[in-house]
């Protein structure tokens, strides 16, 4: 089959590789008719996931056709369509059992090497390195899929591939950038980033409950797409102090929730909105840019912060101080996409949300090499793409 494979930062190839087979009784492997380049996948493509290997098969946003079947699996049958939540949960361990579907116990054997180099021990996630299990992503015309009984979810008839693709991911993280946010009548939520986990934050909020939606980016198409499509007010840090127009916004008090849909590839002197003594007093870097740093510095005292945004390592200089006085709530992590299914299909099929709204490109699979390269320098207009196998 062809696959989308790494060959090194800022080089993909579409290469011929091995079909993919059932390996385990729960297993199964699916024909891919649409999948999604994230603002995840640049980690990978920028190099800064070192635990990537040449030929590595990206991509975890991806849906299609069920061709094969493990002998455990009972609930699904050949030619069942459905959709690839990104984060592989087993369904069996406490986590997964208490919806905690993207911290699965079971998912990842080489959790003993994120632990030794990171602290920590991620769960598997399609197409991220070896680090997050090794497994081969869904950028390619077929994949294998572990726990399909739990990791598959069936599309009703009559939607289309563009209307719940991006229930893979992008949707639910931006619902649960949200949903950790407790939104309350009346809130002012801002949201630093429009790339397309933003769009989804934005649209959630409002789902939730949210009075406000402010958001922030710099990028001109990426912010009418959050005023047109998202109804949010609009803030290009380029062009004003983000941290006074929030507190005018306000009242002076600053946002309920400020969420970082941006996350370690912040891009400016992420200074913005920093007052001149808060800088001094916290020595914020200039070197090494976080919008995490700015949300904290400007959110209401009590309020939400929620980060979507992916971080891997170590964040420098973070001012703890400002967050333990200011009571802040911190909330975040990898999406417990599972979770989110049903109630998200729900909106879809109820004409709530169209998610295909995000979408700017539609390429081949062949050309994902072009269509990493205009994601990731903001080229053509790109917001979304998605490359048809
Ligand atoms: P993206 O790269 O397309 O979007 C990021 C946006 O942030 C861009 O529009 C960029 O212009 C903007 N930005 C950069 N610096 C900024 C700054 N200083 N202030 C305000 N905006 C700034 O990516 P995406 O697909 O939207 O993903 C966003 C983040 O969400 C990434 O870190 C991605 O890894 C993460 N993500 C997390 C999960 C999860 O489960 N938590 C799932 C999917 C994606
Ligand atoms: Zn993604």
């Amino acid at each position: 089959m062809k696959a989308v494979c790494w060959n090194g930062a800022n080089d993909v190839r579409v290469e011929t590789v091995p079909d993919p087979k059932i390996i385990n009784p729960r297993d199964a492997v699916i024909r891919i008719t649409t999948t999604a380049i994230c603002g995840s996948d640049l980690h990978l493509y920028n190099g800064y996931v070192p635990t990537m290997e040449k030929g590595d098969i990206l991509g975890h946003e991806m849906m299609g056709e069920v061709v094969e079947i493990g002998s455990a699996v009972k609930n699904l049958n050949i030619g069942d369509r459905v959709v690839v939540p990104f984060p592989i949960g087993c369904g069996n361990c406490w986590y997964c059992q208490h919806d905690f579907w993207s911290l699965c116990d079971n998912s990842n054997p080489n959790a003993w090497l994120a632990e030794k180099f990171m602290g920590y021990s991620p769960s598997g996630i399609f197409g991220y390195s070896h680090m997050l299990g090794g497994y081969a992503g869904g950028q390619a015309q077929y994949a294998r899929v572990p726990f399909a009984d739990t990791g598959l979810f069936k599309i009703p008839d009559g939607l289309t591939d563009e209307q719940v693709v991006f229930l893979t991911d992008i949707f639910p993280t931006g619902y649960m950038a949200a949903d950790n946010c407790n939104i309350q009548p009346g809130d002012i939520v801002a949201v630093w980033g429009c790339g397309p986990v933003a769009q989804f934050t934005i649209k959630s909020a409002y789902l939730l409950g949210a009075e406000r939606v402010i958001a922030i980016d710099r990028i001109p198409e990426r912010l009418q797409m959050a005023k047109d499509q998202g109804k949010a007010e609009i803030l290009n840090y380029e062009e004003v102090d983000v941290g006074e127009a929030l507190k005018e916004m306000t009242g002076g008090r600053g946002p309920d929730a400020c969420i970082d849909a941006v996350g370690l590839e912040a891009h400016g002197t992420g200074l913005e909105g920093v007052y001149d003594e808060v800088k001094q007093a916290v020595r914020l870097e200039t070197d090494r840019p976080h919008v995490l740093r700015q949300v904290m510095i400007d959110c209401r005292k009590g309020g939400h912060v929620s980060i979507p945004g992916v971080y891997v390592g170590v964040v420098d200089k973070i001012p703890m101080g400002a967050a333990m006085n200011k009571a802040l709530v911190f909330k975040m992590g990898q999406t417990h996409v599972h979770k989110y299914l049903n109630a998200l299909l729900d909106h879809i099929q109820n004409g709530r949300i169209d998610p295909s709204f995000v979408i700017t490109h539609r390429l081949p699979l062949d050309e994902a090499p072009r269509g990493y390269e205009i994601f990731k320098d903001k080229k053509e207009n790109c917001i979304k793409v998605v490359l048809k196998p």
